[in-house]
């Protein structure tokens, strides 16, 4: 496979500091496919001042030209997506149909976003005697973690461009070429020197430096909850602006009125996607205690059509983890009908579609993001008990709501402490504000509300 052995730094891929790498592996053969440059303090810091010395510049640039770049970028998207979709299944291990349609399908659809909202956005508007302007916070630091490795860039930079930001990016060490492959594409869609730079690393190397960095003026991250709490820590030490997008343990509730095998089916198919590596997946299905057994048995029968098509986790650390999160839902008395903690393939880090039953709310499993393909069934006996269960964890990011109609769905969706929720099976929108309530985050990403993460007022009164 590609890879840089540099960093692109002020418009060029530049030797890296240090002499240390990291090795790049194919979870599907568990074989090394590159080595990347492992970034220290010493290449954030040549980073951080290459966007320093851009922002100036592009802040000052018409926001129909940031508008331009950001569509060139899009263009470049479109241009090179089947490369985007190979780089993404041989470093993740997603299945190639699902690289082409997701990972390098749906940041054409942000990018695009971004182009039209940079044109259209109101950077200025008359309040009283006052003009208030939408002004850049200045440089970020952007730090993504490797289960959407493109998606999760292009959601942050490509508001900050559009807001007239630059931009350092640490990306995720599972997944750096997918982040080197994007920086290419800047370059060729005629960003400017120092607007965006790539920075390879570990996270407590070269992640720290960059949320540490004195020249950062906003820390941007997506992954765990444990690594955001810190980094928001440091962020607030330093009066920083801070915007966090963490964990989930989002809920799926049926109610009794709901189309049960398509609420089931759609439900099992959300959390396979990807694995189970997505932070929004609805892995505890709520269901009516009435309706309780045919559930189980949809579920079962919904993963088994799963057991050829999904990928391996990421990596042989993740492969361990959720293997351990299994044997642990049946110590604690789960009933496993699908699936279970046995990897089913000698070689890649494969874990079978699994679905437990006879699981309760106070369980590990129904607690703790798991980030892999299993789904809990939890009974419920009325509404009320039902809404307990789904906001009783320390997360609320997202989830989803079924019922007879989409007014009762709604009702039940507004008590809901998430960040939000589909409705009757409502489909993506690239448009709509996405993060968390509670422990999944702080601010949002996506639409003109991620933009306006990226915007800091000023007033001036006449
Ligand atoms: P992670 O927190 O370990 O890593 C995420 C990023 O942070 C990586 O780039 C990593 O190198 C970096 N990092 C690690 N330690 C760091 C440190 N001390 N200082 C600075 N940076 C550091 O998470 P992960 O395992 O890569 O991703 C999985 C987690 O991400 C899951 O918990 C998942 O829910 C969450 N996630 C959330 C969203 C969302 O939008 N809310 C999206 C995707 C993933």
């Amino acid at each position: 496979m590609k890879a840089h052995d540099g960093m692109y730094i002020d418009g060029a891929w530049r030797p890296a500091a240090g002499r240390d790498t990291i090795a790049v592996v194919n979870p599907v053969d568990e074989q090394v496919i590159a080595q990347v440059p492992a970034g220290t303090a010493e290449d954030v810091d040549a980073a951080v001042r290459a966007a320093r010395a851009a922002l100036p510049g592009w802040a000052a640039t018409a926001p129909a030209e940031r508008a331009a770049r950001i569509a060139a970028l899009r263009d470049v998207l479109v241009a090179r997506k089947d490369e985007i979709a190979a780089t993404v299944t041989a470093e993740l291990g997603a299945p190639l149909p699902f690289s082409q349609l997701v990972h390098a399908g749906v940041p054409v659809l942000v990018a695009g976003s971004y182009a039209e909202l940079a044109a259209s956005y109101a950077f200025e508007e008359k309040v009283g005697n006052s003009t208030v302007y939408a002004e850049p916070v200045g440089v970020v630091g952007a730090i993504t973690p490797w289960n959407y490795p493109l998606h999760q860039i292009v959601a942050k930079v490509a508001p900050a461009l559009a807001a007239g930001c630059t931009v350092v990016l640490k990306p995720a060490e599972d997944t750096p070429l997918t982040a080197q492959l994007f920086a290419e594409a800047v370059d060729e869609a005629g960003v400017p020197a120092g607007v965006f730079n790539l920075v390879t690393g570990l996270g407590p190397v070269a992640g720290q430096a960059l949320a540490e960095h004195d020249g950062v003026d906003l820390v941007s991250f997506t992954g765990s909850t444990a690594v955001g709490r810190r980094i928001g820590a440091t962020a607030g030490a330093a009066v920083k602006r801070v915007a966090l997008e963490l964990g989930g343990k989002s809920a799926n509730v049926i109610l009794p009125s709901a189309d049960l095998a398509k609420a089931v089916g759609v439900g099992v198919a959300n959390v396979m996607g990807n694995s189970g590596q997505t932070c929004s997946a609805w892995t505890r299905m709520l269901v009516h205690t009435s309706q309780y057994d045919e559930a189980v048995a949809l579920a079962a029968e919904a993963a088994a059509k799963y057991d050829d098509r999904i990928g391996p986790l990421v990596s042989a650390k993740q492969h361990a983890r959720v293997r351990g999160y299994i044997e642990k839902g049946v110590a604690e008395g789960a009933r496993l009908v699908a699936g279970g903690a046995e990897a089913p393939r000698e070689q890649g880090y494969f874990v079978s579609p699994t679905v437990f039953a006879d699981v309760t709310p106070e369980m590990t499993i129904a607690q703790e993001e798991i980030f892999g393909p299993v789904v809990s069934l939890i009974r419920y006996e009325d509404e009320d008990d039902a809404l307990r269960i789904a906001n009783g964890t320390v997360y609320g990011l997202a989830g989803a709501v079924w019922a007879g109609d989409d007014a009762e769905a709604v009702a039940f969706a507004r008590r809901m402490d998430t960040g939000q929720v589909d409705i009757n099976g409502g489909r993506f929108n690239p448009l709509a504000p996405f993060g968390g309530y509670k422990q999944s985050g702080v601010g949002r990403e996506l639409g003109s509300h991620g933009l306006a993460e990226y915007l800091q007022t000023k007033s001036l009164q006449f």
